[in-house]
Order: structure tokens, then sequence, then C-alpha cells
């Protein structure tokens, strides 16, 4: 479609993440034209992350795709296995399984990450290697320049970047400090595969994915062991784990769980969960050396109070940011993606008055909902509350069955 030719703005976006993808379907579905310009030299640059749920957005999600998108049911984690996504929540010392489930209708998905990226890819013109640098607003404009050289212009610019968004640093130009922080917790990463009935006992354990509390020395714990994906003959499960701490110093780039050597890693991970039952660590005893992940990982947090309305805006991890531990970063992206598109459908290009408008609708609703996210995932470590009080998939937990899985 010609973009002279619109009543609505010409959209760039840059990002092709979940938030920036699911915004370049939905203005697709909705005839608005955009171009989509992300940093990577190719889609396979970097690894994707791991499994993410998606839940309460899930009806909103569907309405917005273009029809041309099918078989949304190839990007569930579980395939081939034909159990329901599951997240489950234990506390050392209480034998009861709590947690959420799918019920059948689809409405909670754990989805591969690269399958769901991929899919929100298709019928998508990414441009890669291009990295933005610079932003410049004129009258009747937005033009962003590249770092090889080239440039493009639009009517509206979203910035989809992630937690190191040069749009971000645009908007504020050094008006306020970067209120991107990197989370004080510390964690350790490791990647497993499991068969047969190793692999039976720990999706009996959860599906998709379960978290262990315990204490160890006044210390609080969580061990999240989640599946990543499952072997084309369903007898394999991809696992990865996390053993996450509230660290005051674990912000710090110089910080043990960093900068730790595997062997180091695995030793102190084994040490500290060896009294949970075997069942429990059996992700982490079968995890080879080599599969720790080095550097370990650090979080990021985002809270901005507003952001001024204008050409330019932000979705996702580049307004607010959070850690994972709620597994909500990526639906909150996705779910400004979809209200972003319905701002920008209302928006007349001509008309600066009307794009601050809806610009200013749009961000208001984000930063309260998704800072409100991030606020609750940063405090996760510090909440002492019992599984059955918990949130897990948008749905308050209940007390799920342990089924006998065979595989
Ligand atoms: C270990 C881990 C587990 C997680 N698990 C979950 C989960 O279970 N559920 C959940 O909902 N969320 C989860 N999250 C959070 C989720 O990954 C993020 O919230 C989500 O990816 C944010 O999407 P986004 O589109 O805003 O940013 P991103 O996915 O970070 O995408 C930003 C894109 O912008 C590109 N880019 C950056 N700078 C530029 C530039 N200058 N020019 C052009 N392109 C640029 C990047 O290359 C990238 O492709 C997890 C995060 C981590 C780290």
């Amino acid at each position: 479609m010609d973009s002279s030719t619109t009543k609505t703005p010409h959209v760039l976006i840059l990002g092709a993440g979940l938030g920036g993808l699911t915004l370049a379907q939905s203005l697709r579905k909705k005839g608005i034209t955009f171009r989509v310009f992300e940093r990577d030299s190719d889609p396979h640059a970097r690894p994707q992350g791991w499994a993410i749920a998606l839940h309460s957005i899930l009806d909103e999600f569907h309405a917005s795709m273009p029809e041309d998108l099918m078989n949304f049911e190839q990007v569930n984690h579980l395939r081939p296995l034909t159990l329901p996504a599951e997240i489950a929540l234990y506390r050392e010392g209480d034998d009861r399984k709590y947690g959420g489930r799918d019920d059948g209708t689809g409405k909670f998905v754990r989805a591969k990450r690269n399958v769901l990226r991929n899919w929100l890819c298709n019928h998508i013109n990414v441009e890669y290697g291009k990295k933005a640098e610079r932003i410049k607003e004129t009258d009747d404009g937005v033009v962003v320049h590249f770092a090889d050289g080239t440039s493009a212009s639009g009517d509206v610019v979203v910035g989809a970047d992630g937690v190191h968004s040069i749009t971000w640093h645009y908007i504020f130009g050094g008006r306020q400090n970067d209120p991107m922080r990197v989370h004080k917790s510390a964690t350790i990463n490791g990647l497993t595969q499991l068969s047969g009935s190793d692999f039976a006992e720990q999706l009996s354990l959860g599906h998709s994915s379960y978290i262990v509390f315990f204490e160890r020395k006044g210390q609080q714990y969580m061990l999240f062991i989640g599946l990543d994906s499952v072997s084309n003959d369903g007898k394999t499960g991809n696992y990865y784990w996390n053993l996450i701490w509230a660290c005051e110093d674990g912000d710090r780039d110089d910080h043990w769980a960093y900068t730790g050597g595997q062997k180091e890693l695995l030793a102190h991970t084994k040490s500290v969960i060896e009294a949970l039952k075997p069942e429990f660590r059996k992700v982490v005893d079968m995890t080879p050396e080599h599969m720790v992940l080095v550097p370990g990982l650090h979080f990021h947090v985002c809270l901005i109070d507003e952001l001024p309305a204008g050409r330019v805006t932000l979705l996702g991890d580049a307004a607010h940011a959070m850690p994972p531990f709620r597994g909500e970063g990526g639906c909150q992206a996705m779910d400004d993606a979809l209200k972003l598109a319905r701002a920008i459908e209302a928006m007349e290009k001509t008309d600066v008055n009307s794009i601050r408008t809806f610009m200013d609708s749009y961000q208001r609703e984000m930063l309260e909902r998704g800072g409100k996210a991030a606020r609750l995932s940063a405090e996760v470590l510090q909440d002492n509350r019992n599984p059955s009080e918990r949130v897990v998939g948008g749905q308050t937990v209940r007390i799920l069955p342990r089924d006998e899985i065979l595989v």
C-alpha cells in the first residue's frame, strides 16, 4: 500500500521483538503502512530466550491478527505432546501442587519463543542490519538514521527496541536520569535434556514449568524449572532452570554469580538445593557443567511515570522492563502493541494534535498497566505469600492434580 494515499500515519517500528512484530501484524490487518527495522543481521543472530506464557491478551491478540496468519498451534512448546499448558508452584515442606492450567480453551498457552517470533514475522518484510542511531523530528514528520548511513522517514516512530532503547534516550534527551535499572537479584541458569521416566516425572510436577520456593540460612530462594521444547518424537524434553535470590549487590557486573565459572556455579546451586526432594533437584543434577550459562543473567526494571506525547513513543521493555519472575514482560509488550495499533488507527497523519491526543491516551494506559506489572514483578522475591495466594498464567492458583504421565 502507498503511504501517500492513506489518512493514517506511516509508522516506523524500531525493533523486531515480540512487541514490534505484534504491532506490525496489527497494523497490517488495519491496512496501515509501516516499516520494521531490526539491528540484528538476521533472525537467527541471537538466541531468542526460552518459552513464554501468553494468557490474558490472547482473545484480543487473535482478533487483531490478519486472517492469513494460520496454525497458531505450532507455537505451543509442548508439541507434539497433547498436555495442556500448566505452571505449578510448590513450597518446600508442602506436598500440594498449586498452579494454573489451561482449561482446554487455549486461553493459556506457553509458546516456544523463536517459533512465535517466526510466526509473527510471516508476511512482514523485516529490514535486518538496521541499527537505529538517531531520531530527528521535523514539522511534518520524523526521520530515523541508521548505523549503516541510511535513513527512513515516517509520521510516527515506535521504539520497540528493548532494555537499551535508543528511542527512550531520544525522548528524554538528558531531561531525566535513565530509569533502566538492573534488578537487585542474583541468578544461576542452566540447560539440560531429560528423557523417559525422568522426563515424565518432571512433566507431572508441572507440564510447562514449576517453581519451588524455599529458604536456606535465612535467604529466600526460587528454583524455576522450565520446559523449553519437546523432541519431535515426544520422548525428550529440553529444560532450562534458574536459581534466583534477592541480593543487594546482584545488580553489579562483578557479582560472583555473574562472573563465576560453570563448575563453581553448578556446585553452588547443588549445595543450595541439596535438601530439596530428589524430584525437584533432578533437572539441576542432570545438567552437564558445560551447560551452565556464563556470564549469568541480569534482569532489568524500568519505571517511568510519564512520557511526552508526540510523534515518537515506546512499547514493551523499552518503557517498562521487568524481571521475568511473573512471566509478564512479553505479554505486556504484546498488549501495548495491540492498544497502540488501535490508537494509531484513530490518528490523522496531517493533524499533529490528533497524533498527540491519541498518543497521550495510549501512553497513560500503557505506563500505568506496564508499570504496575513491572513493580509487582520486581517485588516477587520479597513477597512471602503462600503459593495458594499467587497468580499464574493470569489465573488465581488452585490445587492441581499430579497426573501420571507416560512418554
Ligand atoms: C530469561 C527471561 C525469561 C523471560 N520469560 C518470560 C515469560 O515467561 N513470559 C513473559 O511474558 N515474558 C518473559 N520475559 C520477558 C520478555 O522476554 C520481554 O519482556 C519481551 O521480550 C519484551 O519484548 P519487546 O518487544 O519489548 O523487546 P525485545 O524482545 O527485547 O525486542 C527488542 C528488539 O529490538 C531490537 N533493537 C534493539 N535496539 C535496536 C536499535 N537501536 N535499532 C533497531 N533494533 C533494535 C533488538 O535486537 C530486539 O530484537 C523473559 C525475559 C527473560 C530475560
